[in-house]
C-alpha cells in the first residue's frame, strides 16, 4: 500500500485530468436544478428529503416511518402501501397524458409501433387478468424472457399489478443460464417468444426455453408472444400463445395496494466479476429512487424524447426504461436491435427520425462508436439532443470528449452515472444544469446520497474503496435466497458501511472519480495501480479504440501489466505501434504503469451486457483454463485471444 501522509492508501492515483466542462448557460437557464443549494438541504435532512421525493408518488395509504436501519437491512416508508403499475399507468390516465406516447418503439428490421399510456394500461390490465385467472397470486416469481419489444415492459408492468415479482432473464442469455435463473427463484410461469430479431438475425428464445426447461421440475406454463413467426416446437400441456392467452382477459384488475416492502422483482448481476446474484429490490423505495433520479438527472420535462439504449434485461432498462420514466409520464424509445444493422449508423438514424433529446448508453457502445467513425453520426441530424448519459463503466475522458463534441454538438450537458443493480437507482452523478463536468469523473453524489472512499480501516483516503455510508431508498433488500451472502458481499469488508467493489479516488474538489473494480486493481511493484487509469492513458492514444488491462503474475514486480488494445479502422497494427503506445502511457501517467506487453485485440471479451471481463484476460495471460464463461457475450473472442497469446508465448 502506498503512504500518503498517515494513511494507507489501497490504490495509487495516477490519472491527472485537468479539463472542465461547465454546463451550457441555455441549459441551465431552463434546468429542473439550478442551484447548489438542493445539496445542502438534502445533506442537513436526508429522510425530509427522500419523503419529499416519495411524495411525488400515489400512496394508497400513507407511511407511518419514514426508515428502519437495522444494519444490514434497511426498512424504507413503513406501513405505506402503493401499487407501482398504479403510479406507472392509472395514475397517467386520469389527466392528459393519457393520450401521450408512454413508447415509441423500433423493431430491427424497420417496423415500429406507438404505444400510448392508454394502450399500455389497457394491455396491461389484460395480462394482469389473464395471469391472475391462470392463478398467478401475490409472492409468484415469474420469469421472464424476452426479446426488447413492447409486451416485455407489458408483462413485468402486469405482474407488478397483482404483486408477483418479476425475474427477467436477459435475452441473450443460454438456455443453462435460463434454467440456473428459473431454478433459483422456482417460478411457475415462464413468459418468452418465438423469437427476436438482431443483428438480421433471429433468436431463437422459445428453442432456448425448450432446452432450459429440461431441467426445470416446477415451471407449469409457458407463455409464448409471437414476434418472428419462425418454427418452433410445441408443448400442448405447457405452451400457450400470448394472443391466447389473454383472449377472455378482463379489461380491468384493480391495482391492488401492496406494502412498501414488498418484494417488486428480483433481477441477476451481469456477472463480471462470477457468479451471478439474484438482487431483491421492493416496492416504495425503489420507486422513490428511481423515479427521483430519473427526473433529476436527466432534468426531464414533458415533451422529452428519452431513448435508454440499454436492454430492459439489466438494471438500467428495469430503473432506466421502465419503472423511473413510467412513473414520470416520460415518452420513452425502445429499440429491438444492435447499433450496427442495417448499417452502423442505426442509432443516428433513431435519434433523428423520433427527435431523441435525451440519450442514454453506455461506454461500450460510445468506444464502439469512436472505432467505426465519425461518418455515421455525421450522417444524420442530432440537434434535436439536449442531454447526453452514461452507465456501465467507467468512460474513459477521450471517449467522454468524443461524445460530448461528436454527438453532444458542444451542446449538450453528459451525466456519467454511476450505480450498480444493488443500488437500484443512480447514486453518483452531476446535475446537468449545475455541475461542471471532468471527463471521466462522475462528480459528485446524488443528494441525500453519503459516499466516501475509504480504506481497510474505513478512514477517509483520497484514493481506495467506495462505500456508501447511509441507506437510500432504492437499496437491494437481499441477495434472493442467499442472507450469509449479501452480509459478507455488501457489509462485511468495512463496518458499518456499503461496500460497493469499485475503487474510486476523490480530487482536491470533492470529485469522485470510479477507478474500476478492486478485484481487478493491479500490484506493480509494490503499487496499486488501477485499470481505469491505464486504460484512459491507452485510449488517450490516437489509434487506440478500447483497451483492457490486467496484472499478470511477474517474478521481480509481482505482477506485469498486460495491455489488449482494439486499434480504430484503418491503422496498421505494427510492432513499431506498440511500443509507440507503451511509451504514451508511461509518458501520460508515469513509467510505472508502462505495460510490458501489449496485444492487439480484434475484440475484447464482455459480458452480455457489454462490460469487459478481465478475469478471462487474467486467465488467458496466466495459461489457465477460462473460469465461468456464461456470461461471456462471444466466446470465439477469448478463444481467439488466448490462441495469440500462447502463439505469442511459444
Ligand atoms: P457482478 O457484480 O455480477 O460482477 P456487474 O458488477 O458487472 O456484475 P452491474 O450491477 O450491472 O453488474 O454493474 C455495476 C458495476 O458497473 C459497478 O459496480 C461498476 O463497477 C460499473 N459501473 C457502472 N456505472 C459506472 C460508471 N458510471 N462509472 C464507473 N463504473 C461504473
Ligand atoms: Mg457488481
Amino acid at each position: 500500500m502506498a503512504k500518503t501522509g498517515q494513511r494507507e492508501e489501497p490504490i495509487q492515483a495516477l490519472l491527472k485530468e485537468g479539463r472542465k466542462f461547465p454546463p451550457p448557460k441555455e441549459f441551465t437557464k431552463a434546468a429542473r436544478v439550478k442551484s447548489p443549494a438542493i445539496y445542502k438541504e438534502a445533506a442537513a435532512n436526508p429522510l425530509r428529503f427522500w419523503e419529499k421525493q416519495a411524495k411525488e408518488l400515489r400512496w394508497l395509504k400513507p407511511w407511518k416511518k419514514t426508515l428502519e436501519w437495522k444494519l444490514p437491512y434497511a426498512k424504507w416508508f413503513i406501513g405505506g402501501k402503493l401499487n407501482v403499475s398504479d403510479n406507472c399507468l392509472d395514475r397517467h390516465v386520469e389527466g392528459p397524458r393519457r393520450n401521450k406516447a408512454a413508447f415509441i418503439w423500433e423493431g430491427e428490421p424497420g417496423d415500429s409501433r406507438v404505444l400510448t399510456y392508454w394502450d399500455l394500461y389497457r394491455e396491461v390490465n389484460r395480462f394482469a387478468s389473464a395471469l391472475r385467472k391462470h392463478g398467478v397470486k401475490k409472492g409468484d416469481a415469474v420469469t421472464i424472457y424476452m426479446p426488447m419489444i413492447p409486451e416485455l415492459p407489458i408483462a413485468m408492468l402486469a405482474c407488478a399489478r397483482i404483486g408477483a415479482p418479476h425475474s427477467v432473464v436477459f435475452g441473450g442469455f443460454s438456455p443453462e443460464s435460463l434454467r440456473d435463473r428459473i431454478n433459483d427463484c422456482k417460478s411457475k410461469v415462464v413468459i418468452t417468444a418465438d423469437g427476436g430479431y438482431r443483428r438480421g438475425g433471429q433468436v431463437a428464445l422459445k428453442k432456448n426455453t425448450d432446452e432450459a426447461l429440461k431441467g426445470c421440475a416446477f415451471v407449469s406454463s409457458v407463455i409464448v408472444f409471437k414476434r418472428t413467426g419462425q418454427d418452433i416446437d410445441w408443448h400442448r400441456d405447457r405452451d400457450i400463445w400470448w394472443h391466447d392467452f389473454v383472449k377472455d382477459a378482463d379489461a380491468y384488475v384493480k391495482p391492488e395496494p401492496f406494502d412498501a416492502e414488498d418484494m417488486l422483482y428480483l433481477l441477476y448481476t451481469s456477472g463480471s466479476t462470477g457468479k451471478p446474484k439474484g438482487i431483491v429490490h421492493t416496492t416504495g423505495g425503489y420507486l422513490t429512487g428511481v423515479s427521483a433520479t430519473h427526473r433529476l438527472i436527466f432534468d426531464l420535462r414533458e415533451e422529452d424524447v428519452y431513448w435508454c439504449t440499454a436492454d430492459i434485461g439489466w438494471v438500467t432498462g428495469h430503473s432506466y426504461i421502465v419503472y423511473g420514466p413510467l412513473a414520470n409520464g416520460a415518452t420513452g424509445v425502445m429499440y429491438e436491435g444492435t447499433p450496427d444493422f442495417p448499417d452502423k449508423d442505426r442509432f443516428w438514424r433513431i435519434v433523428e427520425k423520433y427527435g431523441v433529446t435525451i440519450l442514454y448508453t453506455a461506454p461500450t457502445a460510445i468506444r464502439t462508436f469512436v472505432r467505426w467513425g465519425d461518418e455515421y453520426p455525421k450522417r444524420c441530424n442530432l440537434s434535436s439532443l439536449r442531454l447526453l448519459g452514461t452507465v456501465g463503466e467507467p468512460i474513459n475522458p477521450e471517449a467522454w470528449v468524443w461524445y460530448w463534441k461528436v454527438i453532444g454538438g458542444g451542446r449538450c450537458p453528459i451525466v456519467d452515472t454511476w450505480w450498480q443493480t444493488e443500488t437500484g437507482q443512480i447514486l453518483i452523478s452531476p446535475l446537468p444544469g449545475i455541475t461542471v463536468c471532468k471527463p471521466g469523473s462522475a462528480t459528485f453524489p446524488f443528494p441525500g446520497i453519503e459516499a466516501d472512499v475509504v480504506n481497510d480501516k474505513g478512514e477517509s483516503v483520497d484514493a481506495g474503496y467506495l462505500v456508501i455510508k447511509r441507506p437510500w431508498p432504492a437499496m437491494l433488500r437481499g441477495i434472493y435466497g442467499d442472507p450469509e451472502r449479501y452480509q459478507r458481499q455488501y457489509w462485511s469488508q468495512i463496518k458499518g458501511v456499503y461496500f460497493t467493489g469499485d475503487g474510486a479516488k476523490r480530487d482536491k474538489e470533492g470529485y469522485f472519480w470510479l477507478l474500476g473494480r478492486i478485484d481487478d486493481v493491479m500490484n506493480v511493484s509494490g503499487h496499486r495501480v488501477s485499470t481505469m487509469e491505464v486504460e484512459s492513458a491507452l485510449v488517450d492514444h490516437p489509434a487506440v479504440a478500447e483497451a483492457a488491462v490486467i496484472g499478470r503474475t511477474h517474478e521481480i514486480k509481482g505482477q506485469a501489466i498486460s495491455a489488449f488494445v482494439t486499434i480504430k479502422v484503418g491503422r496498421p497494427q505494427t510492432e513499431e505501434l506498440k511500443k509507440e503506445i507503451k511509451e504514451h502511457v508511461a509518458k501520460k501517467i508515469g513509467a510505472l504503469a508502462r505495460p510490458d506487453d501489449v496485444i492487439y485485440a480484434a475484440e475484447l471479451p464482455k459480458t452480455r451486457s457489454g462490460k469487459i471481463m478481465r478475469r478471462l484476460l487474467r486467465d488467458v495471460a496466466e495459461g489457465r483454463a477460462l473460469g465461468d464463461t456464461t456470461t461471456l457475450a462471444d466466446a470465439t473472442v477469448v478463444s481467439d485471444l488466448k490462441q495469440k497469446y500462447e502463439d505469442k508465448e511459444g
